[in-house]
């Protein structure tokens, strides 16, 4: 089949994420991905920005964990979780023990981070459920966070901005504080916190967990907040006994300098959610955390087990590979490699700063956001990007980048100079 071909079909039959299925955006056909190169099969090669969505943090085709993989298939792709285990869960377990807070010690297995967040969500259900606690049927978080796809994790997903807001009247209503506004590493202000305060204080009877990305907010807006306001959170969890839920899919494993982003704050939640870096992003692959204390209060209950149960739970393919990707995050520096990524990021962004159509610059660990004052065209700008041999994928008014860990010093200076050219490219004089 010629290239062309193939996009007609797809473009006839395949939705891409987000896109129409009558009018799609433009899609590039990939041939092969190695490193931190992308291969298209036109024959460009692009330098990946994305780590195909937070994921690929070790680059494409890393020996180690297609050894992972080969070497568990020759054993089993999969067996059914329910009756069974096997070495790679156990395996991946103990790893997990290691890098997570002591505290959160029990874990449950699912096949994708939405998946991860509807457990997380059960979770603390059945939590409130087994404390008599009946009338604790609701969420609350913050506005401008994003937890997924699936349906009750859209509920918790921001109202207006996030892409859920078509289905708002048909969701579970959720309470939703104001977004965090003091910046990290800006002066903390008290203030920050008082929607959330006010807002658990007078609903405390019927909230069973407040669920947030921690420090970072993805998907919602790339948005960098104040640890304190964590700090606050937890205190007011606890008066409550509101479960803690800290969505760390895409912050975790080091991606904001530390190993998970509650460690700028100090705070260890009730509940933790993990996915894409966690296999390096091989396998689409998750786990929910929790302590010892919500597992054995989910149990005292009625029905008395966690009410969850995928028929990919703990793939062991998966969690081979899940294994190798964490002992390269464990022994490969992985932190240090960050901290030079930022580094290179704050430099190499800086003057952005000074293009008129430029709203805002940040960097925070492997992550830079370049924020613009309007949202951007985001097919004109991909194929200006494609074309400068970069591969990004910006959002509304966000053109961002979290390149894999492995990238080096000149691959990262060759993608700020590609994004450097497109904008001189497409916004001309408006620079
Ligand atoms: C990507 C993401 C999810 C959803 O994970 P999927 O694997 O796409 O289902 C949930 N929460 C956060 C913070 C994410 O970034």
């Amino acid at each position: 089949m010629n290239t062309e071909t193939l996009l007609e079909i797809d473009r006839e039959h395949l939705w891409h994420p987000y896109t129409s299925m009558d009018n799609p955006l433009c899609c590039y056909p990939v041939e092969s991905a190695q490193g931190v190169k992308i291969t298209l099969e036109t024959g460009e090669e692009l330098i990946d920005g994305m780590s195909s969505w937070w994921a690929a943090v070790h680059g494409y085709q890393h020996p180690r964990l297609n050894q992972a993989i080969s070497d568990q298939i020759s054993k089993m792709s999969h067996v059914m979780f329910g009756g069974f285990t096997h070495r790679p869960a156990v395996e991946l377990a103990q790893r997990l023990l290691k890098l997570a807070p002591d505290a959160l010690e029990k874990i449950f297995y699912s096949d994708s981070g939405s998946v991860a967040v509807e457990v997380s969500l059960k979770m603390a259900l059945q939590y409130q459920m087994s404390k008599g606690r009946e009338q604790r049927t609701r969420f609350a978080t913050v506005c401008n966070g994003y937890h997924g796809d699936t349906w009750h994790a859209m509920s918790v997903c921001d109202p207006e901005n996030g892409m859920h807001s078509i289905y708002n009247n048909r969701l579970a209503p959720t309470f939703f504080a104001d977004a965090p506004q003091v910046k990290y590493g800006a002066t903390w202000d008290r203030n920050d916190f008082n929607s959330m305060r006010s807002l658990l204080e007078e609903n405390h009877q019927e909230i069973a967990a407040v669920i947030l990305e921690p420090v970072v907010q993805g998907a919602g807006g790339m948005r960098f907040y104040h640890p304190e306001y964590l700090v606050e959170l937890e205190k007011v969890c606890r008066e409550y006994d509101i479960l803690l839920i800290f969505d760390e899919i895409a912050t975790g494993f080091g991606r904001t300098g530390k190993m998970f982003a509650l460690e700028h704050a100090g705070v260890v939640p009730d509940i933790m959610c993990l996915g894409k870096a966690i296999t390096g992003g091989m396998m689409s692959f998750a786990a929910t955390m929790t302590t010892a204390t919500v597992a054995s209060v989910i149990s005292e209950g009625t029905p008395g087990v966690m009410m969850h149960g995928p028929t990919f739970m703990g793939n062991p393919l998966a969690c081979a590979c899940a294994c190798a990707s964490l002992d390269l995050i464990s022994e490969d520096g992985v932190l240090e490699k960050v901290q030079h990524i930022e580094k290179i990021l704050t430099e190499g962004l800086r003057h952005f700063s000074e293009y008129k159509m430029v709203a805002d610059v940040r960097v925070l660990g492997a992550i830079g956001v370049i924020e613009m004052k309007e949202p951007v065209d985001m097919a004109l700008l991909q194929a200006s990007l494609v074309r400068n041999g970069v591969w990004l994928r910006p959002f509304g008014k966000l053109v961002y980048m979290m390149p894999p860990y492995i990238m080096t010093a000149s691959e990262l200076q060759s993608l700020i100079a590609g994004v450097d050219k497109t904008f001189k490219e497409v916004y001309k004089d408006k620079i």
